[in-house]
């Protein structure tokens, strides 16, 4: 698999192109700090020519107005060369992003899967409901596309958030311009390259590689893109809302979060573990739905902290390519710098460090070592803001109201998880949760089908399943007169 990676294009109306300036920015290998290759970098122009060609895809081309089976086979395709390009795909997201390769190889059988659901869904939901009234009329509805779909995505797990989007956008007869992350264009430029292999009209689906100032920007500016799916920061979704209101754009939002844990005395202790380090540690911390605060209760406080900190010493840190690696670098030195300087804030705030050790020689690489912040209040920094990386704030908690109580005060919305062996507790807490999704007694395991979000700063709407079909789809009625009926006559001249 290794090689030399050549550069990144854009693919813009089925080919791939400079951009429009000709600048390109480097691709830089978080293991090595090396660089990987040069990306095009997009700016309003290119957004100006993959826009102008979706529109006319989508105006003119056979995409939208095609039989949804005619249109099925072409994702079913990509699903299938999705399965073919599986290695290859991990490879060049643990390569790009420096998530492990074992938790990467997953990815692409599960973005496949998503592609087939919505082959099937759209089948048989783009005619939805049909009334009689009074035997005189037909009202029924039918979903159409919505129009060019500008789909902006984050470096964190990028072709499993990036093909969410695209599966259903595309299945629905949308056009698209995915704006990728900056720092991991590989797997968009892997999924560009199916895309056309699959053979979909030209200008369906484009991709503008850039930053989000510039290329972003202009794609949430855009009079002609109809609706902006986006999954990164808060901050940037509420910039992001914030332009798309002059040309009244449909938008999705998938942001940040500071997801809690809660662990009863009750619960199954060794499986709560398990599923307390995975949730942290997992693709490198960086994850939306971490669970990045530990609510311990106080009676078990002391042995799981023991046992957390014998995991944390115990987990292997390395190269992300090995099959053995848990924890890999972070995606870039500056996210690198702020999540050390979280650790520095945890310190100057009171809270007790525990860190495993980072071989010397991986100093080159971005790594943070797996950090437990302990006997944190919830009042603290780094007990209220996503860190984004492999750290967690450990507190404990007496009583279920206080624990609701902490678990509800802060601004994010997005996942909580409860141990505990009281089923009727576990409902409880979970229902208390101020979030989008709350899983008892497992770690963050869910079905294609299900809603994904968040509520309060973690987001608006939802994505997976209907969800995604409704966001990329516009209803309409349709009322149809089917009898001989009357209608009320008015101003017409009366006759004595
Ligand atoms: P980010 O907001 O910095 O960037 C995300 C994307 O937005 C990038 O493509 C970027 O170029 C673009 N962008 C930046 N500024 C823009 C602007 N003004 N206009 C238009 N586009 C702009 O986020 P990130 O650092 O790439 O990703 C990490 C964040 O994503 C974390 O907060 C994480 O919690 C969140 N996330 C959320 C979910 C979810 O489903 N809720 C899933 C994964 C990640």
């Amino acid at each position: 698999m290794a090689g030399k990676i050549g550069n990144v294009l854009h693919y813009i109306n089925g080919e791939f192109v400079e951009g429009a300036s000709g600048n390109y920015f480097e691709n830089v290998n978080p293991f090595t700090n090396e660089i990987i290759n040069e990306v095009a970098e997009g700016w309003k122009e290119d957004i100006d020519a993959a826009v102008r060609a979706a529109k006319e895809a989508f105006d003119n081309g056979p995409w939208r107005t095609m039989s949804v089976q005619e249109r099925m086979t072409y994702i079913l395709r990509i699903a299938d060369l999705i399965e073919k390009y599986a290695e290859e795909i991990s490879y060049l997201e643990s390569l790009d992003t420096g998530l492990p390769i074992s938790q990467t190889k997953k990815q692409a059988a599960r973005a496949a899967e998503n592609f087939r659901f919505y082959a099937e869904m759209v089948k048989s939901r783009m005619v939805g409901e049909a009334y009689h009234v009074d035997g005189q009329f037909l009202n029924y509805t039918i979903y159409k596309p919505v129009g060019v779909a500008g789909l902006i995505t984050p470096w964190n797990a990028p072709f499993m958030l990036e093909t969410w989007k695209v599966a259903p956008a595309l299945a629905t007869g949308n056009t698209v311009v995915l704006k990728p992350a900056e720092w991991s264009p590989l797997t968009a430029n892997k999924l560009a390259e199916i895309i056309h292999e699959a053979g979909l009209p030209q200008g369906v689906f484009n991709v503008v590689h850039g930053f989000g100032e510039t290329a972003g920007a202009s794609l949430v500016a855009h009079p002609n893109v109809r609706l902006i799916s986006f999954t990164g920061e808060t901050t940037t979704g509420s910039e992001i809302i914030k332009n798309s209101a002059d040309t009244l754009k449909k938008t999705s939002m998938e942001l940040g979060g500071k997801s809690p844990v809660i662990v009863f005395a009750d619960a199954d202790v060794e499986k709560a573990l398990d599923a307390v380090v995975w949730g942290i540690f997992s693709f490198n911390g960086e994850r939306c739905t971490a669970n990045s605060r530990l609510f311990l209760e106080k009676s078990i406080y002391d042995s799981f902290v023991e046992k957390l900190k014998e995991r944390v010493n115990n987990i292997s840190i390395g190269d992300p390519m090995d099959p053995a690696t848990e924890v890999g670098p972070l995606i870039h030195r500056k996210h690198w710098e702020t999540v050390m300087n979280y650790i520095e804030i945890a310190k100057q705030e009171g809270a007790e460090v525990y860190s495993a050790d980072v071989p010397e020689e991986l100093k080159k690489g971005n790594f943070v070592p797996p950090t437990l912040l302990l006997n944190c209040h919830n009042s603290m920094k780094v007990a209220q803001e996503e860190i984004f990386g492999p750290v967690m704030a450990v507190m404990p908690f007496e009583t279920e109201e206080e624990v609701i109580r902490m678990a509800n005060d802060v601004k994010y919305g997005l996942a909580a998880y409860v141990w505990t062996n009281d089923i009727k507790r576990g409902h409880r807490v979970a229902q208390s949760i101020e979030s989008g999704m709350a899983w008892v007694n497992s770690q963050n395991v869910r079905d294609l089908r299900i809603p994904f979000g968040g509520t309060k700063y973690s987001g608006i709407g939802r994505e997976g399943g209907h969800y995604s079909f409704d966001f990329y789809t516009e209803v309409q009625v349709i009322h149809v007169s089917i009898g001989d009926h009357s209608i009320p006559k008015f101003g017409k001249i009366k006759q004595h």
